[in-house]
C-alpha cells in the first residue's frame, strides 16, 4: 500500500504555522504561506507563514526592546534560571507530541527521536544544563600590572539580540543548543527554523512562552533562505548570528556580518573519518560506521562518520560488517516503531546525493551495496538505499565532498601516519572516530586529529560538553560553558584606589 501521513496528520493536529513577533502569533504581514511537502510521501503536510523583510524588522525590533528595555537580561539569576527549568520540564512533558510533529516535518522516525543525540530528552537537558550557568557568569579580578593600587576585574555581559538560524536534520537538539544558552545569558532571540522542518520548532516555541518568558525574549520568523534568512541575518539590529547549516550559507553569513561586525557562531558541514586499526573491533566499528550513516538520518547527519578510514588487514571484515548493517536498516512510515531511518529531506538533497552515486563510479570506486532510489511503495519519497563504497581513494569526490546522504567511503590505509595523513587531508574538521584497544595510540591519534570532536571507541552528544568543528566545519562551540559565553561579551572595569594613580 502506497505510504501515506493523512491519518497521522489528521492524529497530530496541524494547524497553520503563525509567526510570533513580540508575543503575538500572527500572519506574515504579505500573506504569503509555504506548503511543506512530506520527504516521505510527497504530500503536503501543512502551511506556514513566510516571514518578509517587514515581519523581520518587527520581530527584530521587538528583541531588541526586550533587551534594552525590558526585565530579562537584568532579572535575577534564580528567576531566570527557574524559567529555563520550566521550559524543559513542558518539553519533556510534550515528548510525545513533538516526536510525531517532527515526523511529519522531516520524516525522522519516531523510533529514531527516542534515541537521546535525537530527543526531545537532549533538548530539555540542554535548558537545564544552560540554567545552571546564569548563577556562575563570573568575571576575575586582576592584579595591578605596572604596580600602584588600583583594581580591574571582568564581567560578562549578555551579547543583546540574537538571530539564531536552524537547519531541518535535528531540530530538537539544535533548537535547543541554540536559545537555551542565549537566554541563559540574558540575550533575546529571533529564530528562524528550516522550511524543511517549522511545524515542531513552532511547538517548542509555543511551550517556552508558556512557561513565562517575557513578551519579545524570544520571536519566531519562518520561512525559507531567500526572503526571510536574509533579512534576518542582514539586520543592523542583530548583534550575534547563531546558525548551524551548510558551509555555503555559512560563507553567506560571514560577508553579511561584516557590515555591523556581527559576533558569527557557525556549525557546519563535515567529512568526518572513523580510523580503524587492526586491533579494533572491527565488526563493531563497522556497524557503528555504517549505523551513523544510514539509522536516524539517513547520513543526513553533520557528524556522522562517512568516511571510514581502515588498515588493509581487517578492510575486508570492516566491509562486511558494514555491509551488514546496509541489508539491516529499515525505511519507510516514520511513525511505524520498526522503521529507523529516513528519506532524504527534498528533491535536490536526492538528486545530489544520487549524482555522487555516479561521480564514484566514474572516479573507479567499487559499490558494494546501495546506491538507488527505493522504488515500490516508497516511490513517491526520496529514500535511497544504503551504500557503501570500497577502494575509494581520499582524493575522490566521496572522499572530500559532505554527501548528506546515507553513503559511506571505505579508504584502505597501511600505517598510522598516512591514516592520520588523509584523515587531516580535508576541508573540513567537525568529527572524527578512533577505533583500537591500545589505549595510547588512542589518545594519540585523537589529537593529532584536526577535528573539533573525537570519539574513541563510540561517539555520543551531550548538551555539556562543547561540540563544533575545526577548518571549515565552523567558527565556536555550541554546548557547555564555551556556548553559554558565547552569547556574552567580556568588560573589563578599573579603578584606581588613590588620587596619585589618577
Ligand atoms: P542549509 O544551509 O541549506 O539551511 C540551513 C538554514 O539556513 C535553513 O534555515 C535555511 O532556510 C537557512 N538559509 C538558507 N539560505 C540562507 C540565507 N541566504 N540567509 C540566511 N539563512 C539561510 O542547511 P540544511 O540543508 O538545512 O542542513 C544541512 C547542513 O547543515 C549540512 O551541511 C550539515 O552538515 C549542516 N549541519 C551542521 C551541524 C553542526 O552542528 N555542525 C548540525 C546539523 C546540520
Amino acid at each position: 500500500m502506497t505510504l501515506t501521513m493523512q491519518q497521522h496528520r489528521e492524529e497530530v493536529g496541524i494547524k497553520d504555522g503563525l509567526l510570533l513577533v513580540d508575543g503575538q502569533w500572527r500572519q506574515a504581514r504579505r500573506e504569503t504561506t509555504w506548503s511543506h511537502q512530506h520527504p516521505a510521501t510527497g504530500e503536503s503536510i501543512g502551511e506556514f507563514a513566510v516571514a518578509g523583510s517587514e515581519d523581520v524588522d518587527e520581530a527584530v525590533r521587538a528583541a531588541r526592546r526586550a533587551f534594552d528595555d525590558g526585565p530579562w537580561p537584568h532579572m535575577r539569576a534564580g528567576e531566570r534560571a527557574r524559567l529555563l527549568n520550566g521550559c524543559a520540564a513542558l518539553l519533556r512533558e510534550h515528548t510525545d507530541e513533538l516526536r510525531a510533529l517532527q515526523a511529519l516535518d522531516n520524516s525522522v522516525p519516531l523510533s529514531f527521536g527516542s534515541i537521546y543525540a535525537g530527543s526531545v530528552a537532549v533538548a530539555a537537558d540542554a535548558f537545564d544544563h544552560h540554567a545552571g550557568w546564569i548563577d556562575k557568569a563570573g568575571g576575575q579580578t586582576f592584579a595591578p600590572y605596572q604596580g600602584g593600587d588600583h583594581l580591574a576585574m571582568t564581567f560578562r555581559e549578555p551579547i543583546g539580540v540574537v538571530g539564531a538560524v536552524l537547519p531541518w536534520n535535528a531540530p530538537f537538539l539544535l533548537f535547543a543548543q541554540k536559545v537555551a544558552p542565549a537566554l541563559a545569558a540574558g540575550c533575546t532571540v529571533v529564530l528562524k527554523p528550516s522550511e524543511y522542518a517549522t511545524f515542531s520548532v513552532l511547538r517548542m516555541v509555543e511551550l517556552l512562552v508558556e512557561a513565562g518568558l517575557p513578551q519579545g525574549v524570544i520571536n519566531v520568523v519562518t520561512g525559507p533562505g531567500d526572503p526571510t534568512g536574509e533579512a534576518l541575518i542582514t539586520h543592523e539590529q542583530i548583534d550575534k548570528v547563531s546558525f548551524t547549516g551548510s558551509r555555503e550559507v555559512g560563507r553567506r553569513i560571514v560577508e553579511a556580518s561584516a557590515g555591523t561586525m556581527k559576533r558569527v557562531s557557525l556549525e557546519l558541514g563535515g567529512k568526518s573519518p572513523a580510523i580503524v586499526f587492526p586491533d579494533a573491533d572491527v565488526g563493531m566499528a563497522g556497524m557503528t560506521a555504517m549505523g551513523m550513516v544510514t539509522m536516524g538520518l539517513s547520513g543526513q547527519a553533520c557528524i556522522a562518520h562517512t568516511r571510514a578510514l581502515v588498515h588493509r588487514d581487517v578492510y575486508d571484515e570492516f566491509v562486511a560488517a558494514a555491509e551488514m548493517i546496509a541489508g539491516s536498516v529499515t525505511y519507510g512510515d516514520p511513525f511505524d516503531p520498526g522503521v529507523q531511518a529516513c528519506p532524504l529531506i527534498n528533491e535536490r538533497q536526492l538528486n545530489r546525493v544520487l549524482g555522487y552515486v555516479e561521480k564514484a563510479h566514474e572516479e573507479g570506486a567499487r559499490l558494494v551495496t546501495g546506491g538507488d532510489k527505493a522504488g515500490g511503495d516508497l516511490g513517491a519519497g526520496h529514500f535511497v538505499t544504503p551504500t557503501i563504497f570500497a577502494d575509494v581513494d581520499n582524493s575522490m569526490s566521496i572522499a572530500q565532498q559532505e554527501i548528506f546522504g546515507p553513503v559511506l567511503s571505505v579508504v584502505p590505509f597501511d600505517d598510522e601516519d598516512s591514516a592520520i595523513g588523509m584523515a587531516n587531508d580535508s576541508e573540513y574538521g567537525l568529527g572524527a572516530g578512533v577505533y583500537t584497544a591500545d589505549a595510547q595510540r588512542a589518545f594519540r591519534v585523537a589529537r593529532r586529529v584536526r577535528s573539533g570532536t573525537v570519539g574513541i571507541n563510540g561517539f555520543q552528544v551531550e548538551p555539556h560538553l562543547p561540540f563544533g568543528g575545526f577548518k571549515q566545519s565552523g567558527l565556536g562551540r555550541e554546548g557547555g560553558q564555551a556556548a553559554f559565553e558565547s552569547y556574552t561579551e567580556l568588560k573589563t572595569v578599573m579603578m584606581p584606589l588613590t588620587d596619585e594613580m589618577m
